[in-house]
């Protein structure tokens, strides 16, 4: 899993994607190829929890969009990124 998500940020870093913030929590990615994908964050504790709805997203593995949408998230609100 950790390894996972360190793959995706490598990836995000180079993904040429647009993020648009959609509503509280909400991020519309439109990647190069014209994609749209949803992701959404929640707080549950003070935890955020990010779920992205491509291929790989609804089967919670981390995706390229989620990561690309905390790193606007964390800009945005202040959360860590490492969480
Ligand atoms: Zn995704």
């Amino acid at each position: 899993m950790k390894q996972n998500l360190t793959n995706a940020i490598n990836k995000a870093r180079q993904a040429k994607v647009h993020v648009a913030r959609f509503n509280e929590g909400a991020y519309v990615i439109t990647t190069a190829e014209n994609h749209r994908y949803t992701v959404r964050f929640e707080r549950r504790e003070g935890v955020r929890y990010g779920r992205c709805n491509c291929a790989a997203g609804v089967r919670f593995i981390p995706c390229r969009h989620l990561v690309k949408a905390a790193f606007v998230d964390s800009a945005l609100t202040g959360y860590p990124m490492e969480a």
